[in-house]
């Protein structure tokens, strides 16, 4: 697959076109931001670590039957996936609590959920990503009822798969957030990445934040959190 012209910058990934009109070839960075773009920086070794945790990840997704946008891995920081237009929705599943629903509703981090929530943001820099409902979504013509229903189901499904094998690694999945897409023939598949950039993972031991919260919170070993969740999932 040839990589040809670079077709958008994100915060973390550069997509590019390929000469397959229904490919592209995504690069991951190491460039981290946080808060809305409004904290800059670098995590070394990042994109490395998030393209092979989230290819990982979306092989064993693809046979626990939720369908992705992931196609062959060509280097440590390249991989070529299906072009899809991107759903203009967050998806986040929450466990336990943490982060903004903590402070949205006033209680503490840590509240292990009996039941998984899920959330739906809109994706829109200028705006912040607001929280949106179904509804709104729907009248925003972001995605019909039969989109949203299926991206619903198919995000328990990745939380039922990732919740229990993150466990088996001494990982406690506390949040995470989903991006989907439409292939040209408007087909859902799962997107963009799942990592720690993405994911809020602790050590179901001592509770040590493994995840992109050591960055926006500043609490140092940024680097080794990502190396460690690496080893416990692909042992590298
Ligand atoms: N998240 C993300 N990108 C975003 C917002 C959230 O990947 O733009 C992830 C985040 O890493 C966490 C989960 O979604 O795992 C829930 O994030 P939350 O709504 O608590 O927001 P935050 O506290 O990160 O602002």
């Amino acid at each position: 697959m040839i990589k040809m012209e670079q077709l958008y910058e994100g915060k973390a990934k550069k997509v590019f076109a390929t000469e397959n009109p229904e490919m592209y070839i995504v690069e991951y960075k190491d460039d981290a931001t946080a808060f809305n773009g409004l904290k800059k920086g670098t995590i070394a070794g990042k994109g490395v670590i998030n393209n092979k945790m989230s290819n990982f990840l979306m092989q064993k997704l693809e046979e626990a039957g939720v369908p992705t946008h992931y196609v062959e891995e060509i280097s440590d920081r390249e991989t070529i996936v299906k072009k899809v237009s991107i759903v203009p929705l967050e998806v986040i599943i929450r466990n336990i609590s943490a982060g903004s629903f903590a402070k949205r509703y006033g209680v503490e981090e840590g509240i292990v959920f009996e039941q998984p929530t899920i959330e739906f943001s809109y994706k829109n820099d200028d705006l912040g990503d607001p929280l949106i409902n179904d509804y709104h979504a729907i009248a925003l013509k972001a995605a019909t009822r039969e989109e949203i229903e299926l991206i619903t189901k198919y995000a328990f499904a990745v939380n039922d798969f990732l919740k229990a094998y993150m466990k088996k690694l001494g990982i406690d999945l506390v949040d995470f957030k989903l991006e989907f897409g439409k292939l040209s023939d408007g087909t859902i598949v799962l997107a963009d990445e799942i990592s720690p950039d993405t994911c809020r993972f602790w050590d179901e031991n001592t509770h040590e934040k493994l995840d992109k919260d050591r960055f926006r919170r500043d609490l140092g070993g940024v680097e080794d959190a990502y190396n460690e969740v690496m080893r416990r999932l692909m042992g590298e």
